[in-house]
């Protein structure tokens, strides 16, 4: 049998993946709430025969946030470990050796948001959403846990299944590294794809060298004098200075950072005021910061901080910066993505497999790729003529979902393809 052969999905596991899909997209879940999710993997893992240890994992900020800066921003991370995570385990027997282990993950978190999509399989939980297609890869790797169980006996080795909590935001892959997912055995490599409006459902896209950016977030809190909107002179106008600041911070990227060095600092709320006489006292804004190198982070959170700071002093009022260091850049291994390439090739054919460009975005697989050599590859999922053409994040985000067995057979093919099981 050929490699995609091996790893066909039957029309019955592709009606099972569409409504296992939808399953959980009616019922979007936020960061570390993924109960529903988790004991829906666990019973496909125990109905599929996959051993797996519920409880692995959980919220990963108290790991790699500063606890003064979190507490500053009024953030009180939960426990790193004992939550939603899932870890499943398939060993090999073919009975020729110990083999090498592989990593493969899905994340199960949704999004804050209402989504927007007139669809029957819309969100049933008001202010929640699968906007960035977890509910998809998870339904991914629930698939492929079960076709290399069937196929168990064609290689040696360890699969391990990383069904992780709070990718949003919230380091729940940091946090099952730190209940050891990574060891015993040592996982040799390991594998992650992101649905992606780039290309269409059968299309895959990938890249060796930058993945994602490393992904901080600020708030800045401005202090005037409140006072009447008819007598700013008796004020101090919390509002006129924090547009300036605003203005101020976009200096930094356009005249401070390289233009060969990739950065974006993107002010996104601003809160103020209650009625249109009053100069406001207070305001907040908040925002995010995308880089690749570290000194570039660093030349940016430092002088963010002295540009607010000297805006609002030489306006007369004060500007406090919270700077939240979030998920460090992501790198994928190029030996690694090879091997990824190849097997994709084989099982889609040449014309589907497409390179893919360095994104500003941020990803906790990046803690992973820190440790072990990684590949996150795209997942084509854009259908035009379905209006399915948003990009992630966004209310009205939707999936091609004939990309689902197209994630399986990918997924299922690298896995068998690192672990070099027989294709006979
Ligand atoms: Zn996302
Ligand atoms: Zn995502």
């Amino acid at each position: 049998m050929s490699l995609a052969e091996i790893v066909q999905v039957s029309p019955e596991m592709d009606a099972w993946l569409r409504e296992t899909r939808r399953l959980i997209h009616v019922n979007p879940e936020l960061m570390f709430e993924e109960e529903a999710t988790s004991d829906l993997v666990q019973k496909h893992l125990t109905e599929a025969g996959v051993e797996y240890k519920p409880g692995v994992g959980g919220d990963g900020r108290s790991l790699y946030m500063d606890a003064e800066e979190l507490k500053r921003a009024g953030i009180t991370p939960g426990p790193a470990t004992g939550g939603t995570g899932v870890l499943g385990t398939v060993v090999g027997a073919r009975g020729e050796g110990p083999g090498k282990t592989v990593l493969l993950r899905a994340d199960m978190d949704a999004l804050p948001m209402d989504e927007e999509n007139d669809v029957e399989y819309k969100s049933r939980n008001p202010g929640k959403m699968h906007a960035c297609g977890h509910d998809l890869h998870t339904t991914v790797l629930m698939g492929v846990a079960e076709l290399l169980e069937k196929n168990k006996h064609r290689f040696d080795g360890t699969v391990k299944l990383m069904f992780q909590p709070g990718e949003e935001g919230g380091g729940g892959a940091l946090a099952m590294i730190e209940d050891g997912i990574l060891e015993d055995p040592k996982v040799d490599a390991a594998y992650a794809l992101h649905v992606s409006p780039e290309h269409p459902a059968g299309h895959v896209s990938m890249n060796h060298g930058p993945r994602s950016a490393a992904a901080d977030m600020f708030e800045i809190h401005v202090r005037g004098v409140g006072g009447h909107g008819a007598f700013p002179q008796g004020a101090v106008d919390t509002v006129y200075v924090a547009a300036q600041i605003i203005v101020g911070l976009q200096e930094i990227v356009s005249r401070e950072v390289a233009a060969l060095d990739q950065a974006v600092l993107s002010v996104t709320t601003i809160h103020t005021g209650t009625a249109m006489n009053i100069i406001p006292e207070r305001a907040v804004l908040t925002g995010t910061v995308r880089t690749y190198d570290e000194g570039v982070r660093d030349l940016i959170q430092k002088r963010m901080t002295e540009v607010a700071e000297g805006i609002a002093k030489a306006y007369r009022a004060e500007a406090e910066i919270v700077y939240l260091r979030g998920y460090p850049s992501m790198q994928n291994d190029e030996e690694t993505v090879q091997i990824a390439r190849e097997a994709c090739i084989e099982v889609l054919g040449e014309d589907f497999v497409h390179d893919s460009t360095p994104m500003m975005a941020g990803e906790d697989m990046a803690y992973v790729s820190a440790r072990v050599p990684t590949c996150m590859y795209s997942l084509g999922v854009k259908n035009e003529e379905r209006g399915i053409i948003y990009p992630p994040h966004h209310p009205r985000f939707d999936a091609d979902e004939d990309a689902i067995a197209v994630g399986v057979q990918s997924m299922a093919a690298i896995a068998l393809r690192f672990l070099e099981a027989d294709e006979a």
